[in-house]
């Protein structure tokens, strides 16, 4: 058996679980990846992903050198290249004083409002912390987001508009001192794999009753006490529901209510509406489910909910969360150990970034970038003039792309994200990102979108950096150099400080930000100065302790597994009354099935890494998934080849018939360019939060015919 020469604790770079990750080195070479049984994160567990994924390290596609485009490239006919052979090797200092000439060109003949920048949830606190600070203390511009905005931004705004906090409320391992959970729009046996083994292990070790509300019937519906299977988008109904079933039965908890709460009285008019024949009517739910479900949650002991994208991705994704805390506030389920709620957030590193202020309206530490005391403590602290940062909200990822033209959005510089997979609507993302003047791509592989740009930046990995993460339950984490970055690439915080040298330089003015760190440490300190929350995390105390959960107030704090305990940080927690409002897309006769996106467990999102990983050969195709009646009333067996057509395009994928869909719905994971699920996707976003709607899309399905 192979014998490591050294054996490197760090975390995983998938999921948002965020579970640790042992990986074994010899000759230079990460061979294997193991667990500790002590982590308490997932005691030694690994999905697939975390245990085989991390070959794409050494992957040959892998770009090592900085590249740029041999052809130049202009607004309108920008094209993609994905061929090396259209890109010419430059030097790191020829690259970097290109792009910082072209940035501070269309900076001072555009102005602010020209420039924009995607952060990265696969990235580090420390890169997202200085790429933010990059554009907005030398740009002046708050055009900063990252994919944030196309998951969990429904749930941000609503948490924030209902308790004042947007992150998980418990330990993810609390589920097992949970009584009774709900779980809705979330398949977590694929999107958080670690996270459905606690939640199995709460259901058949510890006896607790498990909700599934899903329109699919995942794999957690066989752990379930009650199942509900929900019509896409009518959550709002279900949810409001289960509260005018409390309300009318008494159930609710009036001490709470009357000390811990407001506005209870507006919200307790606009359920009666909600009656369960009224919901069932519209979300396809018997209604005597609706009740037992109001009935088992209300009277549970500890009561959670958890949730994933299945709530916020809507066009009106914010009264979908309300609907979630609506329940809670009434019930008392949160303040204490195994009762809370939970948006269990995707990416390894989404809470961090958001954090770290990669988003267009805060600051880092959620501060607002329109409230003058905000921007005068960030001015102090990168050492800029009163009144020189923007109080401007900036754009969304969303609006970014969709304002590239004259007058809006003409550079956009792209870290580790890929717009051309996630984005909805990819033709139109297409069309815009041709429009673009100059676009910077910084990643490990030219991706869909890295393929549109004029310089690629080559990063190195997350196995070849120092930094932190901060997975779903706010826990930060270190993630540890093991190899040297392979080639020329290099860590995506010395990039951003190298350039940024650069373009202040150019700028000329009087007062500089801080560039010069020597080590990620040094930047985690900084954020910490001004972020209340991160004041007490710093990396001799993640050496010493392993990880520390948010928020940790001072250097002595031992950090807070669950949050709420005595008031919320907006003061009393605030219902909010709520309507029903259908989806943007309804079934009719030309488009009976509503589409649905997602993931599957060995892939990950835009599939930049896991495409370029032996995972791929695992799951090598996209499938849509079909109910078994839906397809043998079109005539579909399982593996042929199907045509999906929406309103905007049509894509040729192999069927998977299966009855983990329900009928009328269809689901695609949108890992795959072959046949990309958001080609259909259409780009109406909830008006408060600005997120789309990826799981209400409405299709038709047929056999595919030669062309
Ligand atoms: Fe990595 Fe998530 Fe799998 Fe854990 S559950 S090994 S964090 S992908």
């Amino acid at each position: 058996m192979i014998q490591p020469e050294r054996v490197v604790s760090t975390v995983c770079p998938f999921c948002g679980v965020g579970c640790n990750l042992e990986l074994h080195v010899r000759d230079g070479f990460i061979y294997k990846a193991t667990s500790s049984f002590n982590s308490v994160v997932n005691h030694g567990n690994l999905c697939v992903k975390g245990r085989f994924g991390h070959d794409f390290i050494y992957h040959p596609q892998r770009v090592t050198v900085p590249l740029i485009r041999k052809k130049p490239q202009r607004p309108g006919d920008r094209t993609q290249a994905f061929d090396l052979s259209e890109w010419r090797e430059i030097s790191w200092d020829e690259a970097l004083d290109y792009v910082a000439d072209r940035l501070v060109d269309i900076y001072q003949r555009e102005g602010p409002h020209a420039m924009a920048v995607y952060c990265c949830a696969k990235a580090t606190n420390e890169d997202n912390y200085l790429l933010q600070k990059m554009y907005r203390a030398l740009f002046r511009t708050n055009n900063v987001d990252h994919c944030t905005r196309l998951c969990h931004a429904a749930s941000v705004v609503a948490l924030q508009m209902a308790i004042g906090s947007a992150a998980m409320s418990n330990t993810a391992a609390e589920v097992i001192e949970n009584d009774v959970f709900i779980l809705t729009g979330s398949n977590p046996t694929e999107n958080h794999p670690i996270i459905a083994l606690q939640m199995k292990a709460a259901v058949r070790k510890h006896g607790a009753k498990l909700i599934v509300v899903d329109p699919r019937r995942i794999e957690m519906v066989d752990y379930a006490t009650l199942y509900l299977p929900i019509k896409p988008g009518t959550d709002v109904p279900v949810f409001s529901a289960m509260a005018h079933v409390i309300l009318k039965e008494g159930l609710y908890n009036r001490q709470f209510v009357e000390e811990r709460t407001e506005n209870f009285e507006a919200f307790a008019t606009s359920m009666e509406k909600f009656t369960p024949e009224y919901a069932e009517s519209i979300s396809g739910v018997d209604r005597n489910l609706i009740i037992q479900a109001a009935r088992l949650y209300a009277t549970a002991k500890n009561a959670a909910i958890y949730w994933a994208l299945g709530i916020p991705e809507s066009s009106h994704g914010v009264a979908n969360a309300l609907s979630l805390i609506n329940l809670a506030l009434l019930t008392g389920h949160i303040g204490r150990r195994g009762t809370g709620l939970n948006p269990l957030r995707g990416q390894n590193n989404v809470q961090g970034a958001s954090d770290a202020g990669a988003m267009p309206w805060h600051y880092p530490g959620y501060q607002r970038v329109d409230i003058e005391e905000n921007a005068r403590r960030w001015e102090q602290a990168w050492n800029i003039e009163p009144g020189g940062l923007s109080r401007q909200l900036g754009l969304t990822t969303t609006e970014i792309l969709s304002s590239v033209g004259p007058g809006g959005v003409r550079a956009l510089y792209i870290m580790g994200e890929n717009p051309m997979m996630s984005e909805p609507n990819l033709n139109h993302t297409r069309q815009k990102m041709q429009e673009l003047e100059f676009l910077v791509a910084q990643d490990l592989f030219i991706n869909e979108s890295g393929a549109f740009a004029d310089v690629f930046l080559p990063a190195a990995s997350w196995a070849e950096k120092e930094g932190t993460f901060t997975n779903t339950d706010r826990r930060v984490q270190r993630v540890r150099q093991v190899i040297p970055p392979r080639g020329q690439s290099r860590p995506d915080w010395e990039i951003i400080c190298d350039l940024a040298k650069r373009i202040e330089k150019r700028l000329g003015r009087p007062t500089t930000a801080y560039w010069d760190y020597r080590h990620p440490s040094e930047i985690l300190e900084e954020m910490g100065r001004y972020v209340p929350e991160y004041a007490g995390v710093t990396y001799e105390r993640l050496e010493r302790e392993g990880g520390l959960q948010t928020p940790v107030w001072d250097k002595q704090h031992p950090g807070t597994p669950f949050l709420f305990a005595e008031t919320f940080p907006r003061g009393r927690g605030k219902f909010h009354p709520l309507d029903y409002t259908p989806n943007a897309e309804m079934p009719d006769d030309d488009y009976p099935f509503v589409l649905s996106t997602g993931r599957v467990l060995e892939h990950w999102h835009g599939g930049t890494l896991t495409r370029h990983s032996w995972l791929d050969d695992l799951f090598p195709e996209p499938l849509v998934d079909i109910h078994p009646d839906d397809a043998a009333r079109l005539g579909i067996q399982n593996g042929d080849a199907v045509r999906v057509t929406s309103r905007r395009a049509s894509i040729v994928l192999r069927a998977r018939v299966t009855p983990k869909t329900n009928p009328g719905v269809v689901f695609i994971p949108f890992h795959f360019h072959e046949a990309a699920a958001n080609l259909l996707t259409h780009d109406i976003i909830d008006p408060q939060a600005k997120i789309p709607e990826y799981k209400a899309a409405v299709v038709r399905v047929s056999k595919a015919r030669p062309e």
